[in-house]
């Protein structure tokens, strides 16, 4: 009998045994040579040759010899992308070669990371969130540390030094909730960069920071009162101009990446990715190993000069949030393919049900790229104010927010909203993403659960990955984590087949490897710190026991 859990085993939350660093030496260059059609010359005695590395495609070889004896040099810059410049993108990333399924593009290390704008008080050392009872403070200035384990790590020397100089420890008191005082120790991090870290300094000022565009805003204001005003009173410093703090705290939000390897999530920032665009159908999928690095890889292939992107919004939202939210974070109109599809690819992601109960249209707004005006209905033309949509959408939103995440409250919410909403709408998926979890969660449930919810669970997975796969092709958690409950409701039915028929349930079996495949493959460099990763871990298990089990069939 098939035993495919979807729990997460105790083995599977301890953790992994450190693997070899494998040295990466010369592996690409066994087939380095491909057959390139323009001349070059050779990098190393500039002999004309044809012969291009095969992992940049960007510097060229006479011979392997002479590409071994560079390659300590050529390494940092060996990458299958380069960056390019135009007018309206400014930097931007440009592949440089075909890339292949799951290849990793980038792995960076921040130039620079510290506590989020708003952040309750965390450790300086590690970022976590701080125990009220269970904490140290740093001896030279006062922030809270979870242990002395944290006091050594580099990151924390700037605001140390800064405090110390001011001649007076901070004092906090209060743990719950965002904390005034952390407000500025980020920009306070990035301000001090060139003390702690000259080449990462150097990157930093090279980053954008939209000042003249930021100043003014209500935004800017705040920043300006909670920060470019704050720092040099509280730390009773001249250090820095109000000008350069301004233009600091533009880079970081421009450029800040919230990264989830710290509980609450602290704030990084990356050079090279950084020059990665954005597109809310992206081409490469972003994760963070434990350290906190940014991994940016392809969930899928990519050809030879694209511009390589990622989603700077969350791609779960609808249009009009992911737009609202790039304007306000990252001061741009975003105009990527999604959003100027209303429909998002034929999915009507964000529409509404026709205010007129007799018609089976949908509702999608009047002007393509004008989310915030009327609406009217595709079928027939009828049209809303922007108020009538808004009323449904924040309705709609607040009683996720409130909702007691119950299967019976998910049923009802569904129930309730199908008069408005068409069944792929956002908020729609997103109760349905979280019946797909929460339905026989794991393998004792799944082996009891009623025949009918089974398949609820069964059609609701089926749905959000179809979907899914056609909006957000890189959103490897959500499609992760799909795959895996979609594996184990085909692999739990089958079993229930099995018991009741003679019927060889093989192809009901290959379905379920499909997709404990695609989620091995969403979530492969998710790591273990991570549920993902424990996800990950159980579905390799999964997939293995299949397989064999295949074999026997
Ligand atoms: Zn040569
Ligand atoms: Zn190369
Ligand atoms: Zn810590
Ligand atoms: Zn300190
Ligand atoms: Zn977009
Ligand atoms: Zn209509």
């Amino acid at each position: 009998m098939l035993s495919i859990s979807s729990s997460l085993t105790e083995d599977s939350l301890k953790r992994k045994p450190k693997r070899k660093k494998r040295k990466n030496n010369f592996q690409h260059l066994c087939c380095v040579f491909l057959s390139p059609s323009i001349m070059n010359s050779c990098q190393v005695c500039a002999e004309p040759t044809k012969n291009n590395c095969s992992n940049c495609n960007q510097v060229s070889y006479c011979s392997v010899q002479h590409q071994k004896q560079d390659w300590k040099s050529h390494k940092p810059n060996c990458h299958p992308y380069k960056i390019a410049h135009n007018e309206v993108l400014g930097r931007h990333l440009v592949a440089t070669r075909n890339i292949k399924p799951y290849e990793i593009i980038l792995k960076e290390a921040p130039l620079v990371r510290g506590p989020a704008q708003i952040s309750a008080p965390v450790c300086m050392g590690c970022l976590n969130s701080i125990e009220p009872t269970d904490h140290i403070e740093c001896e030279q200035c006062g922030w809270p540390l979870c242990g002395p384990e944290c006091k050594s790590l580099d990151e924390h020397r700037a605001e140390c030094k800064l405090t110390k100089d001011r001649g007076q420890k901070v004092n906090v008191q209060e743990f719950q909730g965002p904390h005034p005082l952390y407000t500025c120790v980020s920009t306070v991090r990035c301000l001090l960069l060139g003390e702690t870290n000259a080449a990462n300094a150097k990157k930093f000022s090279d980053l954008e920071s939209l000042e003249s565009t930021r100043r003014g805003s209500s935004q800017w204001k705040a920043d300006l009162t909670s920060i470019g005003q704050f720092i040099p009173k509280f730390f009773k410093t001249q250090k820095f101009s109000e000008e350069e703090i301004m233009r600091t705290v533009g880079a970081l939000q421009i450029n800040g990446h919230e990264v989830p390897t710290s509980d609450p999530p602290h704030v990084a920032v990356f050079y090279v990715a950084s020059f990665t665009e954005n597109s809310c159908l992206p081409n490469l999928a972003k994760s963070f190993n434990k350290h906190g690095h940014c991994i940016l890889w392809a969930p899928q292939a990519i050809k030879k000069n694209s511009h390589l992107s990622i989603c700077y919004s969350d791609a779960i939202w609808g249009t009009s949030d992911r737009q609202r939210h790039l304007m306000q974070t990252k001061l741009f109109k975003c105009a990527c393919l999604r959003c100027q599809d209303p429909t998002e690819l034929g999915t009507n992601y964000s529409a509404i049900k026709c205010e007129d109960r007799k018609c089976s249209g949908l509702m999608l707004p009047t002007k393509a790229d004008d989310w915030h005006g009327g609406w009217q209905c595709k079928e027939c033309g009828k049209q809303v104010p922007k108020q009538y949509v808004e009323g449904i959408l924040e309705r709609a939103g607040q009683d996720i927010q409130s909702m007691e995440k119950t299967i019976e409250n998910g049923f009802k919410y569904l129930k309730h909203y199908e008069r408005w909403l068409p069944s792929q709408h956002f908020h729609m998926s997103e109760i349905k993403i979280l019946l797909v979890q929460i339905i026989a969660k794991d393998q004792q449930e799944l082996m009891v659960v009623s025949d009918e919810r089974l398949q609820l669970k069964l059609k609701f997975a089926r749905e959000l990955v179809e979907l899914y796969e056609t909006i957000t092709p890189c959103e490897v958690r959500t499609l992760g984590t799909l795959c895996f409950e979609l594996h184990s409701a085909i692999a739990e039915n089958t079993r229930r087949i099995a018991l009741e028929t003679t019927l060889s349930p093989t192809e009901m079996l290959n379905e379920s490897l499909m997709y404990v495949d695609k989620c091995v493959n969403y979530l492969q460099y998710e790591s273990d710190i991570f549920v993902e990763g424990h996800i990950l871990k159980q579905a390799k298990i999964n997939r293995d026991a299949l397989r064999m089990v295949m074999r026997i069939c």
